[in-house]
């Protein structure tokens, strides 16, 4: 996440020429990395909640100047790298051709639709001899929230299930026994079983069905908008959730079942700056998911995007 790109340097780099929306101050790429740099001081000294780091008033200082903004970007602004995953980490991706590498880049202001711009690319890692080694950069983001922190995925293989929204109502009802009967069974004084019986499909909304964060397939979860299929620009075919960039990794809610392995014995309050929860420090619209979506019939048809 976040780059660096397996790029070709014979290739242009994309820039995007808009339009963007001209909302709020843009913050220059230089303040954003600073900003974050200044966050890991603070919380390489002693604090309660990484949460709120224990910043010096010089920091303090610096932080108000970042926030106050920079101009806008003029003329067409580079992307910056968001994802790039290999078929060999991420065997469902399906590919075209030869292709192994799939890259995610996005252009990172608004375009009327409140999330960064993405476009993907496939490529035959093999056929890159020569790698662009100093890619251009935007002057500025939107969004702090729309830089992706450099990281490095560990994908893991897991099983999800639909939106209970995507369900027959007889599967839903279904559902809905099942969660109140695994309730029951759930330690009585637990705070678990309390809410589990008050919302009937808690337990597969929150452990079984969409699994929170950073994930290739799966299905979509829904909740900005009921289900509607997405279609093809090119053919009208039923597309299919081909990547999901989540705000964050998992929640309160979703941490019994869906937490990393890797995380699952950090102590909290956290040593490191980045957020478990959010490594990539990436938010989509209102702590929602952006999913890229690809037609099933043929891989040079567009790809779409949609928050939910
Ligand atoms: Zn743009
Ligand atoms: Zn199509």
């Amino acid at each position: 996440m976040g780059g660096p790109l397996l790029w070709p340097a014979s290739e242009p780099w994309p820039y995007c020429d808009g339009p963007h929306d001209a909302l709020g101050s843009p913050v220059s790429l230089e303040g954003v990395r600073l900003g974050r740099r200044i966050r890991a001081a603070a919380l390489s000294r002693p604090h309660d909640n990484p949460r709120f780091p224990p910043f010096t008033a010089e920091e303090l200082e610096i932080r108000r100047r970042i926030g106050v903004g920079c101009p806008w970007p003029e003329g067409p602004v580079a992307m910056l790298p968001a994802a790039q995953l290999y078929l060999r980490d991420v065997p469902l991706l399906h590919p075209p051709g030869q292709a192994d590498v799939l890259q995610v880049l996005w252009c990172p202001f608004d375009h009327g639709n409140l999330f960064p711009q993405p476009v993907l690319y496939w490529r035959s890692a093999a056929e890159i001899t020569s790698v662009l080694t100093d890619p251009p950069e935007p002057t500025a983001v939107q969004y702090d929230w729309y830089l992706p922190e450099p990281c490095v995925l560990h994908p893991e293989l897991v099983t999800e299930y639909p939106n209970t929204l995507e369900l027959s109502e007889d599967l839903q009802e279904q559902v809905g026994r099942w969660s109140a009967r695994q309730a029951g069974k759930a330690i009585a004084d637990s705070r678990e079983a309390i809410d589990y019986a008050a919302g009937t499909d808690e337990l597969y909304w929150n452990e079984l069905s969409i699994a929170p964060g950073w994930k290739a397939g799966g299905w979509s979860r829904w909740g900005r908008t009921d289900p509607v299929a997405e279609t093809c620009p090119a053919c009208d075919s039923v597309m299919v959730p081909l990547l999901t960039i989540d705000s964050t990794e998992w929640d309160d809610d979703t941490k019994p079942s869906w937490i990393p392995y890797e995380d699952q014995d950090r102590t909290e309050p956290s040593a490191s700056w980045l957020d478990p929860q959010d490594p990539a420090m990436i938010q989509i619209s209102d702590g929602d998911t952006l999913q890229l979506y690809a037609c099933p019939v043929s891989p040079s048809h567009p790809h779409t995007a949609r928050v939910q």
